[in-house]
């Protein structure tokens, strides 16, 4: 049995750490806004090479209260992946701003900038960048379009925490980053978590306070604000894991070039191709095949759990309805939808895990 992920290999690892965390905040009594979220949000800055970070409650808050601090509304355009996690598009919709789905580079996962020149408009005020499955976007064609148009850009860093763009950390090539710390995500918490990476101390300040009620002196309300705070607890247990990041994405590293060796030549499978300058940190390992239902009865079959990452776009959700957008309209971004699947991968996975999955694959589409 070869599990999707590996849930509980953390906690056997870290043990020590993790239950040193927990009595750390059990015994300061203090279980919002205090020590741990304030060290972690030091820590973790310096980590993404950024001048500042603020924690919040999750990622997809993470995303809108940027769009709402910038004062992102009704009638700005925001410009998003067609290929993303709905809570991309969602962020967006919520502050009232339009969303602009653009569709992926020909090998994928990630938004195209040339197709991003295409579409902006008088209306443009922001791009949203996702880097998918860990694999960075093209942050300097993106930064480029901006500076030139004068565009706020906030990277989607949900999926890619310690990933690196020549050496720089995802979550510092933009104006911003938004990063989720739920608990399957590279950098997890034991719970729900996110955070605003940030050199723009202003920015910072107004996340501050729009995560606080409107509030930066209790009881005393500047706007209307929102209820979205990282807790004592996740951010102590964030703080015992930090340090293991780079490792365990190194792990991932390993694990991926593996996949790539031991699948390599096989018809009708394509595999993940990240570009030069990117240094991804596989989240996901995503292949793409037509024969993708015989591939999942397979694994299924073999014990091996793997997961359509993912099966309907934003546009084709119920919830996006009223956008108006018919199958077709979103073409690259349908087409992975119909063929991507994501094998195991995951910091505490065997190789020889790895080998199995890839010799089942093989058996699979090579008969
Ligand atoms: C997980 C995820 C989010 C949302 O993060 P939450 O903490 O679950 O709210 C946003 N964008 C992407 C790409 C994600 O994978």
């Amino acid at each position: 049995m070869i599990p999707f992920l590996d849930m509980k290999s953390v906690y056997a690892e870290l043990k020590p750490e993790l239950d040193a965390a927990y009595l750390r905040v059990m015994e300061s009594g203090w279980f919002v806004l205090g020590r741990e979220v304030a060290a972690f949000e030091e820590e973790y800055a310096a980590f993404c090479g950024t001048a500042h970070c603020v924690g919040l409650g999750n990622g997809l808050e993470a995303l809108e209260l940027v769009l709402r601090a910038w004062d992102l509304g009704a009638g700005d355009e925001v410009i998003v992946p067609s290929n993303t996690y709905i809570a991309t598009w969602l962020a967006v919709t919520a502050v009232g701003a339009t969303v602009v789905p653009i569709e992926p580079t020909p090998a994928g996962p990630n938004i195209d900038p040339e197709r991003i020149a295409a579409a902006i408009t008088s209306r443009t005020r922001a791009i949203m960048p996702v880097h998918l499955y860990g694999e960075p976007a093209d942050m300097d064609a993106i930064m480029a379009l901006a500076d030139r148009h004068g565009l706020k850009v906030v990277e989607d860093v949900a999926q890619a925490q310690g990933a690196r763009v020549r050496g720089r950390r995802a979550g510092a090539l933009g104006h911003a980053g938004a990063h989720s710390f739920f608990p399957t995500k590279n950098f997890g918490a034991f719970g729900d978590g996110g955070a605003v990476t940030t050199d723009d101390p202003k920015l910072a300040e107004r996340l501050r306070v729009l995560r606080n009620y409107g509030s930066r002196v209790k009881y005393v309300n500047l706007e209307r604000g929102f209820n979205s705070r990282l807790d004592e607890m996740q951010a102590a247990f964030l703080r015992a894991k930090l340090p293991r990041l780079d490792a365990w994405n190194e792990r991932r590293r390993v694990l991926a070039a593996r996949y790539d060796d031991k699948l390599a030549g096989i018809a009708d499978l394509g595999l993940p191709r990240a570009p030069q300058w990117a240094e991804p940190i596989w989240h996901l390992y995503v292949v793409r095949t037509e024969r993708r239902a015989d591939l999942i009865t397979a694994l299924d079959k073999a014990g091996i759990g793997s997961l359509i990452h993912y099966p309907i776009p934003p546009h084709l959700q119920e919830a996006y309805a009223d956008l108006g957008w018919p199958a077709g309209t979103f073409p690259i971004a349908e087409k992975l939808a119909q063929t991507v699947l994501s094998l195991p991968i995951g910091a505490h996975m065997s190789s020889e895990a790895v080998d199995a999955v890839a010799a089942v694959v093989r058996a699979t589409l090579q008969r």
